[in-house]
């Protein structure tokens, strides 16, 4: 499909310069173009290779009819004037997930993941698993890796597990999955898709061209997976946290289809969320024939993807989880739901001008919040509000040191701070990094 072909790349980034990468290859006349100055290296490498690259804020007059895709990275809008008039122009437009998917070799089978949350982790459980299970397995997606980097490491039937985003699913041709997973869906950021019922849309795709020969890992405890997927083709394994089902918890194990596969207390990853992410992770490898030695080895020592309820250490009886990746109340909320012990939470940054009023029916464990940052004062007139002992201080540093001075032996010490990092730092991992030097560093 892609090859002796005039391509309009719209966005670098990364997964714009592998998709040029692999393009060019293949006799493709390409052009990139991107708003943002680019690594110096890729634009040598790629100018190397005879791809046209143009840094600047209006690119509209570069496109015209003779171009046969437009390959755009899925994070642009859908009415950005190149996308709007390459619809205008009869364009296909696509983006670089399609573009691997077309030069992948014979029999190679994908895993798709999508959902409003929970995506990473089942990725990640999923690939993690089965590389421990010695598969040939790859990993990549919207988790950070292009697919197309991924092509020419891919022999012939080796195994694809990708998280794909409602974006990416919006703008595929031919892409198809073997096995996909709807981990939930819930009202978040539809901004991109302008209605939830759009949003909703686009998410289901991810079945796409399935026959009753592909797989439909769902989530029967969510109304919208249900009405969304119920005249899919196919074959529908059901996950519940709550109900029997083809994966199900019962007698404090996860079964599948009536076997007991692990039991609960051989789990590192806390909170039901994260049951549900391992039922869908579980559902996907038994299609590959997975022991459940592996699977039970994984779920024994994986801690969780960085920044989501991640173990850090325990000193002196105290546990430490950093959850920087909650930029929102709904999070912490999750995170405080996967802890039965008493809890210090802490809690802050960028302001939102958003109200905490939610958390207050999940702080049953909690013993005491300490704040920081922006929303500081916020917090602490919510937490008087709801008379929970409060600490105010002005960085997570002394954060950390406040929580562990006030801990006892037992006690969790959660970082899930309900808030944006960009009023003190650069982005979430940032955050959760310095959280886990600051925790790591504690005598
Ligand atoms: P995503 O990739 O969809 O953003 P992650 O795996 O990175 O999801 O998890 C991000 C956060 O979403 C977690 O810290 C947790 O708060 C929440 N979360 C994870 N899994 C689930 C789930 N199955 N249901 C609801 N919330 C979840």
């Amino acid at each position: 499909m892609f090859e002796n072909k005039k391509i309009f790349i719209l966005g670098m980034a990364r997964s714009g310069y592998e998709a040029a990468k692999l393009l060019s290859k293949y006799n493709n006349k390409i052009l990139i173009t991107d708003r943002k100055e680019q690594d110096e290296n890729h634009v040598k490498e790629l100018e190397r290779a005879g791809v046209e690259i143009h840094i600047c804020d209006d690119p509209i007059e570069l496109l015209d009819d003779s171009f046969d895709f437009v390959v755009k990275n899925p994070g642009i809008k859908l009415d950005h004037p190149i996308v709007v008039k390459a619809e205008q122009l009869g364009i296909p437009v696509t983006n670089e997930v399609e573009v691997a998917y077309s030069f992948l070799p014979e029999g190679v089978k994908i895993i798709g993941i999508t959902g409003s949350n929970g995506k990473t982790t089942t990725t990640t459980l999923i690939y993690e698993i089965m590389k421990l299970a010695g598969k040939d397995v790859h990993l990549g997606g919207n988790i950070g890796y292009p697919v197309c980097s991924l092509v020419e490491k891919c022999k012939e039937n080796d195994i694809l597990v990708l998280e794909i985003s409602g974006h990416q699913l919006h703008d595929f041709i031919n892409f198809k999955t073997d096995v996909s997973v709807m981990t939930n869906l819930t009202e978040v950021h539809t901004d991109h898709f302008g209605t939830y019922e759009n949003y909703k849309y686009n998410k289901c795709l991810i079945f796409k061209g399935h026959t009753e020969k592909d797989v439909a890992i769902l989530n029967l405890d969510n109304e919208d997976v249900l009405e969304g997927t119920k005249n899919i083709k196919s074959h529908k394994l059901m996950f519940s946290s709550s109900k029997d089902a083809d994966l199900c918890i019962k007698e404090d194990a996860i079964y599948y289809l009536n076997e007991r596969v692990v039991e609960l207390k051989d789990i590192r990853l806390k909170g039901v969320h994260n049951y549900e992410n391992i039922m869908c992770a579980i559902g996907a490898v038994k299609e590959f024939g997975v022991a459940n030695e592996s699977i039970i080895n994984l779920l024994k020592s994986f801690t969780g993807v960085e920044h989501r309820i991640e173990f850090v250490r325990e000193l002196n009886g105290r546990e430490f989880y950093n959850d920087s990746k909650s930029t929102n109340v709904k999070s912490t909320q999750i995170a405080l739901s996967a802890f039965k012990n008493p809890t210090i939470v802490l809690l802050g940054g960028l302001d939102r001008g958003l109200p905490f009023d939610d958390l207050t029916s999940f702080l049953g464990n909690t013993k005491e919040i300490v704040c920081y940052g922006e929303t500081k004062n916020k917090i602490k007139d919510f937490a008087e509000s709801v008379n929970k002992m409060c600490k105010v201080v002005d960085t997570l540093e002394e954060a950390v040191l406040q929580a562990y001075k006030d801990s006892n032996d037992g006690d969790v010490i959660l970082l899930s701070p309900a808030c944006a990092s960009w009023d003190q730092y650069d982005n979430f991992e940032v955050r959760g990094n310095e959280f886990k030097q600051v925790v790591n560093n504690l005598k």
